[in-house]
C-alpha cells in the first residue's frame, strides 16, 4: 500500500497514535545530540539529522532491566517475573540500518531459547522508518549488502519526496495495520513517479572480500596495527544496534534481591576474565578482533547473516579515531592483493 504523508500532518499522526495507545519514540534534538527518544508532540522531533547517537536497539534490549526478582524464606524460594515491560510503541523517523538490524538480531534471541524479553518488544513495537536523505563518509550500508532506503526490519518506510512530503510504503501486516488506522492522516499518491530524496552512499569495499581474509589471518599483525590507538572505553560497543552482550548480576540482601541484565562489551578487558585470574583476551588487539570476526565471521557461519548494519557509529563515537570501515577497506585490498 502506497500513500503520502505531509510534514504538517506530523502533529496529527503522533495525536493519532497516542489516542490509539501508543508510546512514541523520535529523533530528538538535545544541544548538540539527536538521540532516538520518547516524544510527545511532533515539535519535539528532529529530522535533520544523518543519524542519532544512540541506536533503536536499546528499546528492545535496554542498558539494564530487571529480568526477575526473588525471596528467601526459610527454605523457601519465591521468584517474582517482571511483566508489563514490552510497551506499545512506535519507533518513528529511525534509519534504515537500525531498522535492519533487527531481523538480524532475532536470530540470536530466537536461538538456543526464544528470549521473552525481546521477542514480547518485537511484537509490541511499530517501526516506520525515515530513508535517508543525507549521509556522511562514516555510512558504508551499501558495503555490507544495505542501502539508505532499505526496508528490511521496517513496518512501513517513509521518504522523502519534497521538503514537506513523504511517500509511505507499508512493508508488513502491521505496518499496514498502523496506516489504516490512521488513514485521514495519510493522503493518497498523487499520479507519476515521486521525486524520491535518497542519499547516495558509496560503497567503500566488497564485503565477499572479508570473510576469506579473516578465515585466514587469525593471527595477523594486522590486529595489532588496527588497535594501537584504542582505549577500551567500549562506546563502539554501546551504540551499536548489532553489539548485544550483557551481564546478569544478582543485586540482593540476605532475604531478597533482584536479578538484572546489563549492557556489557567485547572490549572491556574484564569482560572475558575469569574467576581464576585468568583472561583469555588480555590485550587490546585480542578484544579488537574478537568485534571485528564476531561480526564479520562468526556471526555469518553461525547465522549466515553479517552482524553490522553500516551505520557509521562505532566510528563517529570513538574517542581514538578508530574507524571500521577504514579497516574493512584495508581487509579487502590485503584479500585482492592475494589474486
Ligand atoms: S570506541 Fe574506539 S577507543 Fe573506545 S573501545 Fe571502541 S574502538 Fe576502542
Ligand atoms: S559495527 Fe559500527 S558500523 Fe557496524 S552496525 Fe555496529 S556501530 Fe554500526
Amino acid at each position: 500500500m502506497e500513500k503520502t504523508l505531509k510534514k504538517e500532518n506530523f502533529n496529527s499522526l503522533i495525536t493519532g497514535l497516542k489516542d490509539q495507545g501508543y508510546r512514541t519514540i523520535a529523533p530528538k534534538k538535545d544541544n548538540n545530540l539527536v538521540t532516538l527518544d520518547e516524544v510527545q508532540s511532533a515539535d519535539e522531533i528532529h529530522l535533520d539529522h544523518v543519524q542519532t547517537n544512540n541506536s533503536i536497539k536499546e528499546y528492545f534490549l535496554p542498558k539494564t532491566e530487571k529480568i526477575l526478582s526473588y525471596t528467601l524464606e526459610k527454605n523457601k524460594v519465591s521468584i517474582e517475573e517482571p511483566e508489563g515491560f514490552a510497551v506499545k510503541s512506535v519507533v518513528f523517523g529511525s534509519r534504515p540500518c537500525d531498522a535492519a538490524s533487527l531481523p538480524i538480531m532475532d536470530k540470536v534471541f530466537n536461538w538456543d531459547c526464544s528470549d521473552k524479553f525481546w521477542v514480547e518488544r518485537r511484537e509490541a513495537i511499530t517501526i516506520v522508518t525515515i530513508a535517508c536523505d543525507k549521509c556522511d563518509n562514516y555510512c558504508f550500508c551499501t558495503s555490507v549488502g544495505l542501502a539508505p532506503d532499505s526496508k528490511e526490519g521496517s513496518d512501513v518506510l517513509l521518504t522523502k519526496i519534497s521538503d514537506d512530503e513523504y511517500l509511505v510504503e507499508t512493508v508488513t501486516e502491521k505496518g499496514e495495520g498502523l496506516i489504516k488506522g490512521l488513514e485521514t492522516v495519510f493522503s493518497d499518491p498523487v499520479a507519476g513517479t515521486p521525486d524520491r530524496q535518497v542519499a547516495s552512499v558509496e560503497k567503500k569495499f566488497e564485503i565477499d572480500k572479508i570473510k576469506p581474509w579473516l578465515d585466514e589471518n587469525f593471527a595477523h599483525k594486522i590486529w595489532a596495527e588496527f588497535s594501537m590507538k584504542c582505549i577500551s572505553c567500549g562506546a563502539c560497543t554501546f551504540v551499536c544496534p548489532t553489539c548485544h552482550c550483557f551481564d546478569i548480576v544478582d543485586e540482593c540482601t540476605m532475604s531478597k534481591g533482584d536479578r538484572v541484565k546489563n549492557w556489557d562489551g567485547c572490549q572491556f578487558k574484564m569482560f572475558t576474565l575469569h574467576t581464576s585470574g585468568h583472561n583469555p583476551r588480555s590485550t587490546q588487539d585480542q578484544r579488537w578482533r574478537q568485534r571485528i570476526m564476531h561480526k564479520f565471521k562468526y556471526y555469518v557461519e553461525k547465522f549466515d547473516n553479517i552482524l553490522c548494519v553500516g551505520c557509521g557509529r562505532c566510528s563517529r563515537v570513538c574517542p581514538a579515531d578508530m574507524n571500521i570501515s577504514e579497516m574493512l577497506e584495508i581487509i579487502a585490498t590485503e584479500e585482492n592483493q592475494k589474486e
